[in-house]
């Protein structure tokens, strides 16, 4: 992967360079998934893309296949990881509700497992602040066809 396309100092760039320690559960040319260093639930995960995108909001209409790419690899780390489908939530921060400023997609299963506080955190997307893939793809789709 190209370092123009990374940040020095972003520490999931830093992770994905194995600079900065990462529990890392699978990688490969695009993506990575590590686990969340503050887990909700028994299986808390985030997929992140190795070129650094800021949030779901500034995805350009050229990352179009790279994003799916990140939503592709839920299903790898499903099956992975024994995930029941039924009771995984998925989503994305919606700016300027992030933490870490490198686009990174959770996943959080099982949903039953999740306290009150931090179901609200992670609600069912989507809410102004975590948003599904299926929003965020959509807007992606939107704004390719603005820009023909
Ligand atoms: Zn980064
Ligand atoms: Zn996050």
């Amino acid at each position: 992967m190209a370092q123009t396309q990374q940040l020095s100092n972003c520490i999931f760039c830093k992770i994905i360079r194995n600079e900065e320690s990462g529990e890392k559960i699978y990688e490969d040319e695009n993506v990575t998934c590590i686990k969340d260093i503050n887990p909700v639930s028994t299986h808390h995960y985030l997929i992140i893309p190795n070129k650094h995108i800021r949030n779901a909001k500034t995805l350009q209409p050229e990352d179009s296949e790279l994003f799916d790419k990140i939503v592709t690899t839920v299903g790898i780390i499903s099956e992975k990881m024994n995930l029941d489908p039924a009771s995984t939530r998925t989503g994305f921060h919606w700016p300027p509700f992030n933490t870490v400023h490198h686009l990174h997609l959770h996943v959080i299963s099982p949903i039953e497992k999740m306290s009150g506080l931090r179901k609200l955190m992670f609600p069912n997307p989507n809410n102004y602040w975590f948003v599904s893939p299926d929003y965020v793809k959509s807007r992606l789709e939107n704004s390719k066809n603005r820009t023909l």
